[in-house]
């Protein structure tokens, strides 16, 4: 019987994981020939042989895939028989395609820690050990196809060990880009806070007992420098903290293994799996109720910490043994990105770290690590980047080439390709000029690695966010989205949603459609177009962008709603905190509204409550007090009670009188109700008119489905409380969990508006 040859066309995410050597073994077994190479729209595949064993191939083929192969598509098809005597692995073919999926940084795997505490290894507590199944990957590779010479791998000379392993396709390091060995890979370094090098044999060793004396060192990992303290010494935390200009936000801590984090934190069985997935996040726990030996200034006063597993092997060396828990945060002042390149982490560290543990593997691109919680079983993602960039979202339908451009605060853009929306890592606050070139360097990294030239920018309807001034530069048709119809879209879009949705967008600022500070909006959105159904009360925002920073200006905007003229009347121990004269101007800018525009954010009634129960007057970040707020609702006893917040319906839709809320708050607070009671029963309410106004709407459109999107359901107890509402009330209910609910998501958004409003899908 003539032999019958196939080829196979793989795509998804297929390079750079062991997939070829994987083929080739395959093939083998089935005593097929052929080849298998790599070209810039996948994997490609010829086999030939008898038909049952070309059919079992191609059967097995998905089935038995390596752990972080996905493959989204296989094309077959017949062809003449060649009669090769081999199978055999064909060099990189460059393409002019360059839809491949580029794999992101992957924790090390099983085998390499293994091996890294074997002594008998010739890679025995090598820092950079790495194989086809694990290590750096999206951070070193420059431009595909995915080739060590691309990568900023491509400055060491494998030795003849490396290399052999490297060729022979039997081996795990078949191909591996990143491989290395302590004879011809990167090499770590210790150096003291002027960047001279210690003089040691053993950095890692030398590195340990400096954190234990209390020292914070950088770290250089993946996607760039980490600060590290011992997480048990408070003295050191508190240090990091005064030295990153940190006061009160949680730090990440990095622990060996889940039953060491068990110590502090209670983990379910999906935390356990998403803490130990080779995307290694930092995962949110709650902390355990009895007293623990971390410092208390790791995480003040929240009930939740932020866990991670070692992703590095320089991780695992690090914390082998005398240490239990490093603090690992971002090496950054803050609101500028994290340092990432060595002579640079060195001048942006110089006040903040006592000694770095550095190597000569350059990073090429920033990526911080990704943040996420597990609600209902499910990961939510809250910061999306190392681990899981570059993964695209899929979607129900092929777009055009486009780049959305996302918002400011929480900057991050996205890509389309065919079916695929490209999120990228997060980048940060635009407003900062490093991080600004970050965001450049990311559209133009991106769209050069998956070959997209947009034939379409999308962008907030900010006139002055600096996305939408780089979109105004470029040379491409614009199409400018409305902020919070953004967020429902992204909503929508993750769980494939396309026909009209009640979207629940809550968040601190927002450019509205009539140019007030939308934040608190309740639309009937499809991808083509929003109206509003609801809103929360406009009321002034004095000083504008100074009442972001100041929360306690928004209670007195709030206030003034209430009182007018007679402030003097209220009974909250905030007005007493105003003198005379600083009354009188914020009374003049209220009452006139110069620079004091009209807001409905939901975020700045968050702010407001947290100001008048004292827990901030003021915010070193945005969203601050409201985080606060949160944590001290988390602190009552459970309760359901509600303030009431009268419904009126108006012209331009329902009107959620806030100002009445704030006002049973004012009075609740002179009664002396306990303040983290009136915190909970703050949440409970926002939830309680969310529910309602939801009802209401979806009665008369005939909907009962809600997304929840937007910044202010990063807050837990709100966004289980308002699931739980609405449910009871019948409705479907979807929140994010591939990207996030905040500012971080709103690209992937733009892009599908943009779509459905300009046309044009591609095949
Ligand atoms: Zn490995
Ligand atoms: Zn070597
Ligand atoms: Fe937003």
């Amino acid at each position: 019987m003539s032999p019958t040859r196939m080829r196979l066309h793989i795509s998804g995410i297929v390079q750079g994981i062991g997939f070829r050597p994987y083929v080739y073994r395959l093939a083998r077994a089935f005593g097929l020939t052929g080849f298998v190479l790599n070209n810039t729209r996948g994997v490609e595949i010829e086999v030939e042989g008898g038909k049952p064993a070309v059919d079992a191939f191609a059967a097995e083929l998905q089935a038995k895939a390596p752990p972080l192969a996905r493959i989204v598509g296989i094309r077959q098809e017949s062809i003449p028989a060649r009669g090769e005597t081999d199978f055999a692995i064909v060099k990189s073919q460059h393409d002019t395609d360059k839809a491949t999926l580029i794999s992101p940084d992957i924790s090390i795997c099983d085998d390499c820690r293994n091996e890294l505490f074997d002594p008998a290894d010739r890679r025995y507590r090598y820092p950079f050990i790495n194989c086809t199944n694990c290590g750096p990957r999206y951070t070193i590779i420059k431009d595909l196809p995915y080739d060590r010479p691309l990568t900023t791998m491509s400055v060491f000379d494998m030795c003849a060990e490396c290399r052999s392993e490297y060729e022979n396709p039997a081996d795990r390091r078949f191909h591996a880009q990143p491989t290395a060995c302590p004879r011809c890979g990167p090499q770590l370094s210790l150096l003291d806070e002027n960047g001279a090098p210690v003089d040691t044999s053993a950095p890692v060793t030398a590195l340990v007992q400096r954190l234990q004396a209390g020292q914070i060192a950088a770290i250089k990992g993946i996607g760039g420098y980490h600060l590290a303290v011992d997480a048990e010494n408070e003295d050191a935390v508190k240090r990091l903290r005064r030295r990153k200009m940190r006061e009160a936000k949680a730090l990440a801590i990095m622990i060996v293994s889940v039953e060491q984090a068990r110590r502090f934190c209670n983990i379910d069985k999906t935390e356990q799996e998403v803490l130990e997935s080779p995307q290694r996040p930092i995962v949110l726990l709650r902390k355990k109720a009895s007293p623990s030996t971390l410092a208390e200034s790791v995480a003040p006063g929240n009930p939740w910490l932020g866990v991670m597993l070692p992703y590095t092997p320089l991780h695992y060396l690090v914390l082998e043994k005398s240490l239990n828990a490093l603090v690992m945060t971002s090496a950054n002042l803050t609101d500028e990105p994290i340092a990432y390149q060595n002579a640079e982490a060195q001048t942006r560290l110089r006040n903040i770290a006592d000694c770095y543990l550095t190597h000569d593997r350059d990073i090429y691109l920033r990526a911080d690590d990704s943040v996420l919680r597990v609600i209902e079983q499910t990961p939510n993602m809250l910061r999306r980047s190392r681990g899981f960039v570059p993964i695209p979202v899929f979607l129900k339908r092929k777009l055009p080439p486009i780049l959305a451009v996302g918002a400011e605060l929480k900057s991050a853009i996205c890509l389309s390709k065919g079916n695929r929306a490209f999120v990228s890592q997060h980048i940060g606050d635009l407003k900062n000029k490093e991080t600004f070139d970050y965001f450049e360097q990311t559209v133009g990294h991106l769209s050069a690695m998956l070959d997209i030239t947009p034939e379409c920018i999308a962008h907030d309807l900010h006139p002055d966010y600096l996305s939408t001034f780089y979109a105004q530069q470029q040379n491409v048709r614009l199409c400018g989205v409305q902020h919070h119809h953004a967020h429902a879209v992204s909503c929508m879009a993750e769980h494939g949603i396309e026909h009209t949705v009640i979207a629940v967008c809550y968040d601190g600022t927002g450019y509205g459609a009539d140019g007030a500070v939308w934040g608190g909006e309740v639309l009937l959105a499809d991808y083509r177009k929003f109206t509003r159904a609801a809103h929360l009360q406009y009321v002034r925002l004095p000083g504008g962008n100074s009442a972001v920073k100041e929360p306690a200006r928004m209670a007195m905007s709030f206030l003034h709603e209430i009182y007018r003229g007679d402030l003097a009347a209220c009974p909250a121990s905030l007005v007493k905190q105003y003198s005379a004269e600083q009354m009188a101007v914020l009374q003049k800018m209220l009452q006139s509204g110069i620079n004091a525009p009209f807001t409905s954010s939901c975020g700045r009634l968050f702010d407001a409550v947290a100001a008048l129960l004292n827990v901030r007057h003021q915010v070193a970040y945005e969203g601050q007090a409201a985080i606060e707020l949160e944590l001290l609702a988390h602190a009552a006893p459970p309760c359901s009670a509600t303030y009431p917040a009268p419904i009126e319906a108006c012209a331009e839709g329902n009107i959620i009188a806030t100002p009445v809320l704030l006002r049973s708050i004012v009075e609740d607070i002179a009664a002396g109700t306990p303040r983290e009671v009136i915190a909970a029963q703050f949440h409970n309410s926002v939830a309680d008119f969310t529910a309602e106004v939801c009802q209401s709407t979806g009665r008369s459109h005939g909907i009962n489905e809600v997304v929840l999107s937007g910044g202010v359901f990063q807050n837990f107890y709100l966004l289980t409380k308002t699931v739980g509402l609405l449910r009871a009330r019948g409705f479907k209910v979807y929140y994010h969990t591939i990207v996030p609910p905040n500012d971080g998501g709103i690209a992937l958004g733009q892009l599908m508006i943009s779509q459905a409003r300009l046309g044009g899908e591609e095949n």
